[in-house]
């Protein structure tokens, strides 16, 4: 299946919202960037589809963007939380159907929960939950939190488990959790079957319960 392109619009474009617009144009998709600095919109210009000046609080500059027409509005507006706000109501009262916004503290939090926005971000905390995550084990490579209970990890394969196959290790019956995917350089093997055999230096993906993935980080591996 084609991977469809989806057309996103970024609203601030500080270190937060800027570097979400240049990921999203470098792999390829539509992303109007939008500041009401203009130093900000020229130096988004070469990492955009177009960039353009205009305060998203003034709900006539957004609708003469076409903003309804996106499937996505990432609101990325730093210390104004009164524009974040602000701009978080005017885009679901136009109907965008995924407002995702950064929000600052757990009061902006809470408003932006009441007033219907579809994400919302904490930057910094969740990138410090995933240094720690990589202070406390070297073989934690990656980790996304699903919820407080479950996470998905990355883990480098140990010598202790090199030439082992899956079935082999038990993963799922001895630590209730599952591999999803295993990367050997380039190559990724999604849903990898259990004679497929894991050697030191992959990394493995696996997803389960907080406790039973640092089971097998710290004894099965
Ligand atoms: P970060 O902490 O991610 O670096 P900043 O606070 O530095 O965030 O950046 C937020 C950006 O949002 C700034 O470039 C600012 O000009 C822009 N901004 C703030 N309010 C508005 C608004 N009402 N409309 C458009 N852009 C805005």
């Amino acid at each position: 299946m084609a991977d469809k392109k989806k057309q996103f619009a970024v609203i601030g474009l500080g270190r937060f919202g800027g570097s979400v617009c240049k990921e999203l144009y470098n792999m390829g998709h539509q992303v109007l960037a939008i500041d009401m600095n203009d130093t900000k919109v020229n130096e988004f210009a070469a990492f955009s589809t177009h960039s353009v000046i205009a305060d998203s609080t003034d709900e006539k500059a957004l609708q003469s963007l076409g903003i309804r027409n996106f499937e996505y509005v990432i609101v990325a507006i730093g210390d104004n939380i009164q524009s974040s706000i602000l701009t978080t109501l005017v885009l679901k009262e136009m109907e965008v159907p995924n407002v995702w916004v950064k929000a600052q503290n757990v009061y902006h939090h809470k408003v932006l929960d009441k007033i219907g926005a579809d994400r919302i971000i904490h930057p910094e905390q969740d990138m410090g939950i995933r240094i720690a995550q990589h202070l406390a084990s070297e073989k934690i490579v990656d980790y996304i939190e699903l919820s407080d209970e479950y996470s998905i990890v990355e883990l480098l394969a140990t010598k202790k488990i090199d030439n082992r196959s899956l079935v082999d290790l038990h993963v799922r019956a001895k630590y209730g959790c599952t591999i999803l995917a295993i990367k050997r350089g380039e190559d990724i093997n999604v849903s990898p079957l259990p004679d497929d055999t894991i050697y030191e230096k992959d990394i493995l993906i696996v997803i389960g319960h907080k406790n039973d993935l640092k089971r097998f980080e710290e004894e099965g591996m």
